[in-house]
């Protein structure tokens, strides 16, 4: 018996089953080397292995969004430029030019220091297999033919693999690579599979029917378990599924305290799929919208017209109170299309409220197209990183120029948009009172609020264990911070990872917070804590 332990949990969850390691078909290009001649025939090549590829994903496209993004990125002219160049400039054969090309796009995603975006390289590879499998004629290995139950480990799943899981023989996921946003965390949450990524080298150890039981709670597995462990992990893992069970059945209780408090339990979310699976939850609205994603995935700023349409869609899915934090970049999200200037603290550098004003052209952009979604439901807007009035008078200011441009222009816009503030500095807290008297709302920001008050870089592995946000200084600020919000009759709610600690929720209750918005997973554990205090 072997135990491992694991820091991340993608889907909760108890498994035990037997094991079927997942092997992946030798995808390494064949690197004969080609004349002038034969330049036209590998063009060729790629454009049938290309064609067949995008009539296979045009078919997913319409299950699963995932490929309808699949099929933009084998269609991508950069995709197309990369494979041409190598194969008329370096003379390369169509199988080198389009793993060296499908690598170098990876690497590109994956040098954005967000692991979100580090995600998408998993994607381009994914489209680069699916090319590769066709130029070499190897048929794709297949999980859902798999006729018994069993915890799949494999080095890394793709979307490809993962969407024809069947979940009633999948009953653990298992990779080796692979971090908490990756597609096959998603759709394994989404099926209610037990997921745990990036445990590291596992594959080898185990043999084909080795059996495997899983806390995907705790971040554990055990390999080879004895009898003993066996019985005890089976009778948990039917407790975690009454567990499961009743926590829905009190889904569709609204979140009211013991005392008769109704508190706003919220989502966080980065796009429309994300809202989606929130409404799932029964919440009161979208505490965090983080539009930077929409300018990460793009290739330029977004225009007007492209966020109005996804603010727009998202007002509509979600008529409840959503919540659209302006462009939170820089620090350690960055734009593959601009370039920032190198920064010695870029935490404590140009991001942020500090780009929007600096770039007001783009900040009128996404003003005027939030205002514009307005009018589709409950639309607010949150300001990011605050340390001044001088910095919200300047941002509602730009607010107000919008409105006249579009009152003048008869565009249809919400005249009465709530303008509110993230309280994730040290100086916002500070000026709590000041901003209460200005601000509509106010959010509090843990994530950096925490490294702002303690000094800890919120990423640095080796002092994750002092980043506390229970911290008294940290719990200090937070209460100071509603109580001026209250004082001045303005309602303070918390966006920060603290928000979905179900082990904070009495102590922010204590504290009078009126919101809770989360990552969805969470919703259930924090309502049930709620309903009990
Ligand atoms: C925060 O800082 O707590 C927050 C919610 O914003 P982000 O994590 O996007 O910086
Ligand atoms: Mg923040």
């Amino acid at each position: 018996m072997k135990e491992v332990y694991v820091a991340k949990t993608a889907s909760r969850g108890i498994a035990v089953a037997s094991v079927l390691k997942y092997q992946e078909p030798d995808y390494t290009p064949d690197r004969s080397c080609i004349t002038e001649a034969q330049a036209a025939e590998e063009k060729a090549k790629f454009a049938k292995a290309k064609e067949t590829v995008k009539n296979v994903l045009s078919a997913l496209a319409a299950e699963n969004e995932i490929f309808a993004a699949h099929l933009d990125m084998v269609d991508d002219f950069t995709l197309q430029e990369g494979v041409d160049g190598k194969i008329t400039g370096e003379l390369k054969n169509a199988q080198v030019a389009v793993h060296e090309t499908i690598q170098e796009i990876a690497a590109l995603f994956g040098m954005i220091d967000d692991e979100y975006m580090k995600e998408r390289a998993t994607d381009i590879q994914d489209v680069g297999k699916r090319l590769m499998a066709e130029l070499k004629g190897i048929t794709l290995p297949d999980i859902g033919s798999l006729t018994r139950e069993a915890i799949i480990v494999a080095k890394d799943l793709y979307p490809s693999d993962t969407v024809k899981i069947n979940p009633d023989f999948v009953k653990g996921i298992i990779t080796e690579e692979g971090g908490v946003t990756s597609h096959v965390s998603i759709i394994a949450k989404s099926m209610n599979i037990p997921t745990l990524v990036g445990v590291g080298a596992l594959l080898d150890s185990l043999g084909d029917d080795t059996v495997i039981c899983m806390d995907a709670e705790k971040g554990i597995i055990v390999v080879d378990p004895d009898e003993k462990t066996l019985a005890e992990y089976q009778a948990r893992k039917e407790d975690y599924e009454k567990e499961r069970i009743r926590l829905l059945n009190l889904r569709n209780t609204p979140a009211v305290t013991a005392d008769g408090k109704r508190i706003s339990l919220c989502a966080n979310v980065g796009n429309l799929e994300d809202i989606q699976k929130a409404l799932e939850m029964n919440i009161d609205g979208i505490g965090l919208f983080r539009s930077e994603f929409l300018y990460m995935e793009n290739t330029h700023f977004p225009t007007e017209e492209e966020q109005f349409d996804v603010y727009s869609k998202a007002a509509q899915l979600c008529p409840q109170e959503l919540t659209i934090r302006t462009l939170d970049i820089g620090g350690d999200k960055e734009l593959s299309y601009f370039e920032f200037d190198k920064e010695e603290n870029p935490f404590l550098g140009w991001r942020a409220i500090r780009i929007s004003l600096d770039m007001k052209d783009m900040f009128k952009q996404q003003l005027r197209a939030i205002l514009r979604a307005g009018v589709f439901g409950h639309v607010r807007i949150m300001f990011p990183m605050m340390i001044s009035l001088e910095e919200l008078r300047a941002a509602k200011e730009v607010v107000e120029e919008c409105k006249a441009e579009l009152k003048a222009e008869g565009k249809a816009y919400d005249e009465n948009i709530e303008l509110g503030m993230m309280i994730e500095t040290p100086a916002s807290v500070l000026m709590a009172e000041e901003f209460a008297k200005e601000a509509d709302f106010f959010s509090i920001g843990t994530n950096d609020l925490t490294q702002y008050l303690l000094a800890i870089d919120r990423g640095n592995k080796k002092l994750a264990d002092k980043y506390d946000y229970f911290h008294p200084a940290v719990l200090k600020a937070i209460a100071h911070v509603i109580k001026a919000g209250h004082k001045e009759g303005i309602k303070v709610g918390m966006c920060g990872e603290m928000a979905g600690d179900a082990k904070a929720v009495k102590k922010l209750l204590e504290m009078e917070l009126d919101e809770f918005s989360m990552s969805a997973g969470s919703i259930d554990y924090v309502r049930e804590q709620i309903l009990n205090v």
